[in-house]
C-alpha cells in the first residue's frame, strides 16, 4: 500500500541536515532564515486552515467539486497550499456521506497533512491507533465517543509518503443560516481526521 515511511524518515531527515549544512557553509542560506521559515510554516500550520476548507466547501458547490477531484489545485483559491515544507504533498480530500464515512490513519508512522491540520495529536501516532483503526474502525470510533449507525460503511485511508488526506465531514443539520466563519468553527481536528463527525 505504502513505502516504509518511518524508514524514509530518518533518511530524509539527514539528506535535509546535510543540505542545510551546505547551504551555510557556502553562505547561500542563513540558519535564521531557515529556522524563521520554519516557525513561520509551523506558526500557519493550524486545523483552523482545514476547517476553512470544510466550509467554503460546505457553501461552494464547485469549489466541493474541484477540491475532491484535485485538492492541491483547489487550495490556493483559500491562499493554502500543502507546500511549506521542502516538497509539495499529495492531498487527497475524501467526503463523507450518508452511506459512508471516512477515517484517515498513517499504519506505518504517522503521515499526515500538517499545514492543513496543525501539529498531530499524540494518539494518531500511537501504535493502538494505527493497528487498530484499520482492522476495527467502528470499535475506534466509539473509543472517541463517535457511534456510526450500522448501515454506515467506514472507508480507512492509509497515508502514504506521496499521498496524505484529510476528511470532508457532513455539514451538520440545521446549519443553513451560519455563515462560513460561523462554519468553519464547527469543525474540529478530530472531526477532519474522521474520529469525530464534525
Ligand atoms: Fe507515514
Amino acid at each position: 500500500m505504502s513505502g516504509d515511511h518511518a524508514g524514509q524518515a530518518a533518511p530524509v531527515a539527514a539528506k535535509v541536515r546535510r543540505l542545510e549544512a551546505l547551504l551555510e557553509q557556502r553562505g547561500l542560506v542563513d540558519a535564521n532564515d531557515l529556522e524563521r521559515a520554519l516557525d513561520a510554516f509551523l506558526a500557519r500550520a493550524r486545523p483552523a486552515n482545514g476547517a476553512r476548507v470544510v466550509a467554503r466547501a460546505w457553501l461552494d458547490d464547485g469549489f466541493r467539486r474541484r477540491l475532491l477531484a484535485d485538492a492541491n489545485a483547489a487550495l490556493p483559491e483559500l491562499g493554502l497550499s500543502m507546500g511549506g515544507g521542502l516538497q509539495e504533498q499529495q492531498l487527497t480530500v475524501v467526503e463523507n456521506t450518508e452511506e459512508t464515512h471516512n477515517v484517515i490513519v498513517c499504519t506505518l508512522c504517522s503521515c499526515y497533512p500538517l499545514a492543513l491540520l496543525g501539529p498531530s495529536p499524540a494518539w494518531y501516532k500511537s501504535e493502538a491507533y494505527r493497528s487498530r483503526v484499520v482492522r476495527y474502525p467502528r470499535e475506534v470510533l466509539r473509543d472517541f465517543g463517535f457511534v456510526l449507525g450500522p448501515g454506515v460503511r467506514i472507508s480507512v485511508w492509509d497515508a502514504s509518503a506521496e499521498t496524505r488526506y484529510m476528511v470532508l465531514p457532513r455539514r451538520p443539520d440545521g446549519t443553513g443560516n451560519l455563515d462560513e466563519q460561523a462554519l468553519a468553527a464547527l469543525v474540529t481536528r478530530n472531526g477532519l481526521i474522521g474520529v469525530a463527525p464534525v
